[in-house]
């Protein structure tokens, strides 16, 4: 998959939103339910006193996303001492193993707020 900022992308989880044919608005969302959460956290920050530039996240998504984070931070440390002054292939491949494995699981964590401000 080539990311490109041609494609629209979802407005609750940021995927990759297919284009339909024909005539009519460009799709917001990636599906049905992501088009509902959206408006549900929206509701609920109408709700709360949200405003428009906050977010609401859960304790959980707060702490595992500063979790996934910090991994990769650590990684990309990880790998620049291992690299040292005059890397081997072996080396090299080691450190993008080890950054690769972090950016693959921070890329693959997704917000869902329970309230958004609105836009
Ligand atoms: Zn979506």
């Amino acid at each position: 998959m080539t990311i490109s900022s041609e494609f629209q992308r979802c407005a609750w989880c940021a995927e990759i939103v297919p284009r339909a044919d024909g005539p009519g608005r460009p799709r917001r969302f990636c599906k049905r339910s992501h088009r509902q959460r959206h408006y549900e956290a929206r509701r609920l920050a109408a709700a709360q006193g949200i405003a428009a530039d906050e977010v609401l996240l859960t304790r959980q998504q707060f702490d595992e996303w500063r979790d996934r984070r910090y991994q990769l931070e650590a990684a990309l440390e990880d790998a620049q001492q291992d690299l040292g002054d005059a890397p081997a292939l072996r080396e090299y491949t080691e450190a993008f193993q080890l950054v690769y494995e972090a950016a693959r699981r921070t890329a693959s964590f997704r917000l869902e707020p329970r309230a958004l401000g609105s836009e």
